[in-house]
């Protein structure tokens, strides 16, 4: 690593947490994430000539020329993040960018569903909007964050996990619209209860195949709703009532999909109630409940997700546990009371590596604030 002293700009960019709300983005409903206290770091210096050098300690390096048009790389290659944003930048802002080096460093678990992708591409965008003062607005930032992701990575993600890496705030909770883009912050009134992660280590192959071919899915079932009910536009708003009625038009699995979406869209507007109102019972509840849902009718699940959620349901001081991410694999997101979490977790461990002969990973994490320049 170069001195700090030589860059320009230091960026730090969050992962997220999804209390609840998941598989809806891309379905136009209601999700409640929040950015996290672990992080990207991206530290930026502009230089001369065309070819700009981007390095992370977790990968290969790669250089690029800034003036010849860009093109996705091969093999799923992490270059794609950051060229996408760029690509993208260039897009709204032509000749804007100029030749720089940036160096990565992060300590957010990459596949494990807490975002890292999100986190890199919105640090990219930050740290370049700031760095070429290019006047982006946030909204454009995290239009151009998660399209790099669409075209460039190929996975066809929804707005949640740039919103929320762009938009966190310290101890809040986002209520965001995925459809309209309206949101609420909402006080994340959990105490006593606090936010672990439970990283199964198992790497979700996101990009690949299972998460797009849900989005299909979903496609499907909403071509067929409009056919009948052509005043919807987004599976989520669809009530339960209405999928039932498709009953015999839809193929079973894909009106197992609808019906998670529907039932999920209500447990996320229900569960922003409980919280304003305290009731984290109730709050923990929904999260089981949203599992159930992911495991059994989204299908999105794996044993090794479904055992850390099945054991916690058995000690009251988890209140609520439940897979947060695309799924097959990640972590699974826990409330669990702040005087157990240790006791906990040594139990969960231990019972996790007999059971799988693999490690878990912890991560006890705050709320925090979105991308921000370290100052
Ligand atoms: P998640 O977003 O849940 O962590 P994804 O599969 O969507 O999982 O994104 C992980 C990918 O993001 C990695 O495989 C890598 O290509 C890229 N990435 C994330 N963090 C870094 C990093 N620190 N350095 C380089 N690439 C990274
Ligand atoms: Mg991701």
């Amino acid at each position: 690593m170069v001195a700090n002293k030589n860059f320009h700009l230091t960026v730090k960019s969050p992962g997220r947490i999804n209390l609840i709300g998941e598989h809806i983005d891309y379905n136009g409903g209601h999700v409640l994430p929040a950015a996290i206290d672990l992080n990207i770091t991206i530290r930026f210096k502009k230089r001369e000539g065309r070819v700009c050098h981007v390095s992370s300690k977790a990968k290969d390096d790669f250089k690029f020329n800034i003036y010849e048009p860009l093109k996705p790389k091969p093999n799923n290659h992490w270059a794609n993040y950051v060229l996408g944003v760029i690509n993208g930048i260039l897009k709204l802002r032509p000749q804007q960018l100029s030749a720089f080096d940036c160096e990565i460093e992060s300590d957010l678990p990459m596949g494990s569903g807490i975002s890292s992708s999100a986190a890199l591409e919105c640090g990219i965008t930050f740290g370049l909007n700031s760095l070429f003062n290019l006047n982006l607005s946030k909204l454009e930032q995290i239009k151009i964050a998660q399209k790099a992701e669409n075209d460039f990575v190929g996975t066809k993600c929804g707005i949640m996990d740039q919103f929320a890496v762009i938009m966190g705030e310290e101890k809040k909770v986002i209520l965001l619209n995925c459809e309209t883009l309206k949101y609420e912050l909402l006080d994340a009134n959990i105490d006593p209860y606090k936010i672990v992660l439970l990283n199964t280590n198992v790497e979700h192959k996101l990009a690949s195949s299972e998460y797009n071919n849900r989005r299909k899915v979903c496609e499907i079932a909403m071509e067929m709703i409009k056919s009948k009910y052509p005043h919807y536009h987004q599976l989520a708003q669809v009530p339960l009532k209405v999928i039932e009625t498709l009953e015999n038009e839809l193929q079973e699995s894909v009106l197992r999909r609808a019906t998670f979406v529907a039932e999920e869209e209500k447990r996320t507007i229900d569960a922003s109630i409980v919280l304003q109102n305290g009731d984290i019972t109730k709050f923990g509840e929904l999260m089981y409940a949203s599992h159930e849902g992911l495991s059994n009718k989204y299908d999105v699940s794996c044993p090794e997700l479904d055992f850390l959620v099945d054991y916690s349901k058995k000690h009251n001081s988890v209140v609520g546990s439940r897979m947060m991410g695309g799924g097959f694999g990640g972590c699974t997101i826990n409330l669990i009371h702040k005087d157990y979490i240790q006791y906990y977790i040594e139990l969960i461990t231990k019972a996790y590596e007999d059971q799988f002969d693999l490690e878990l990973s912890c991560i006890e994490t705050e709320i925090s604030k979105g991308v921000s320049i370290v100052r």
